[in-house]
């Protein structure tokens, strides 16, 4: 066993730190009173490389693992972007794992340097209001007709789809009828985000407002088959390889989000002073604020115990749902312990804690909710019956 972050993975942290030091509290409350898109944090972390460092170094990445990237993401987060940041850059740095793990040598080429380096802005086109967690019940539909398919159907809650220039999107090309079992015949686009044939209409939201979030209404579109990643009716499977991996970024991003809640709680505790002493003198205020050091640090050793076991090759499932859940779960209660701490300060938003609250809220619900990782867990690894 070694707990011990190696010289480089620390010395990564540390220029992440730096280079998010840059873009202070006051910078995320105003890109969130704005609705405004962080595009210079974005093009920070583009130029310092870092949306690279868990792609192939042949198109201009890093090559390192998924514990490397859940440590920029924490660091991210961990600075007072909190999930606003991380989700600004969160579809480079991995959301395009499909295209990596299964796209051609010509589509990787055409696209990766341009997502490594900036350049290029990914929407990530899943979620279906009529299927919710049910992805193999979407309704988006893909007709192939010769050398093109014909898309229509509707998305929603797709982030940055204002932004984005290219959607990874899922849709079926066989009836749900035709297939022997749901997860077949779904298959997996990566092309323009073509305005003409997509409408993409904002969703007034609880926070997070720095990054947007839409519904889509794709009508006709138009997609090559050369878009098409790997095989027809495999996209599922293609999404479903991704998904571990996911939920330990999504993890690592959770507890950042904890722990700058958590400092910024123990260090208005030390210097409020009410009834003549730092109200941080009070077990009261010092217990839950212990208790959520504790369970940050429990969640936070397994999420880099999923990511070791993803990055040695050895399967993780488990432990990166466990993660997830027990990370969102420990980055909220940080986040609402802290609003509690401040009192009323923690309801204005010159504390930032407000913020912090809103954006841990919702880890808790995406990209998948507690309740079907604990359906998850109770099926695969206790071995009980399945019960959706
Ligand atoms: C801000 C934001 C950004 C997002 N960004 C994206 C994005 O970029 N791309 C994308 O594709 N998606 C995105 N999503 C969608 C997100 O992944 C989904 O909201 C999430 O997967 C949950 O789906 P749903 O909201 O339809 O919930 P539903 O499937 O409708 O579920 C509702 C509730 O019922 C519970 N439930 C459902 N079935 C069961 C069961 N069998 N047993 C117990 N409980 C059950 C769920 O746990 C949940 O609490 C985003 C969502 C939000 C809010």
């Amino acid at each position: 066993m070694d707990f011990q972050w190696t010289p480089e993975q620390q010395a990564l942290r540390e220029q992440v730190r730096r280079l998010c030091a840059g873009f202070p509290d006051d910078y995320w409350h105003e890109r969130d009173v704005k609705h405004e898109f962080p595009e210079d944090f974005y093009q920070a972390v583009a130029a310092g490389g870092w949306l690279g460092i868990a792609m192939p170094e042949a198109y201009g990445g890093a090559g390192l693992g998924i514990t490397e990237a859940a440590l920029v993401l924490q660091e991210v987060t961990a600075s007072g972007g909190c999930t606003a940041a991380a989700s600004s850059v969160h579809m480079n740095i991995f959301g395009v794992n499909p295209l990596v793990a299964h796209g051609s040598a010509e589509q990787k080429a055409a696209h990766l340097p341009g997502v490594i380096q900036g350049r290029t802005k990914v929407a990530f086109g899943v979620t279906e209001p009529d299927a919710g967690l049910d992805t193999t019940h979407l309704k988006t539909r893909a007709v192939r007709e010769g050398e093109r398919y014909r898309v229509s159907g509707r998305k929603i809650w797709i982030s940055t789809a204002q932004e984005a220039h290219k959607i990874l999107l899922l849709a079926r090309t066989t009836p749900l009828e035709e297939v022997r079992r749901p997860t077949e015949g779904l298959s997996l686009f990566f092309t323009d985000l073509n305005r003409d044939a997509i409408e993409v209409r904002e969703i007034p939201k609880a926070g997070r407002h720095a990054v947007d979030s839409n519904e889509l209404f794709i009508d006709n579109l138009l997609v090559p088959v050369a878009d098409r990643i790997g095989e027809e009716g495999k996209g599922f499977r293609y999404i479903l390889d991704g998904l571990n991996p996911e939920r330990v970024l999504v993890a690592a991003e959770a507890i950042g989000i904890g722990r700058v809640a958590l400092e910024r709680a123990v260090r208005y505790a030390k210097e409020r002073v009410v009834f003549g002493r730092p109200i941080g003198q009070n077990q009261a205020i010092q217990h839950p604020l212990a208790a959520c050091w504790a369970n940050l640090e429990a969640a936070n050793l397994l999420t880099f115990k999923a990511a070791w076991l993803y990055d040695s090759g050895q399967s993780c499932g488990a432990e990166a749902n466990a993660a997830k859940l027990l990370a969102a779960e420990a980055g909220f209660a940080a986040a609402d312990r802290a609003m509690q701490t401040l009192g009323g300060m923690g309801y204005a938003q010159e504390f930032h804690v407000e913020r912090y609250w809103r954006e841990a809220k919702l880890y808790r619900m995406v990209p998948i909710s507690p309740e079907l990782i604990l359906s998850f867990i109770a099926e695969r690894v206790l071995g009980l019956p399945k019960s959706y």
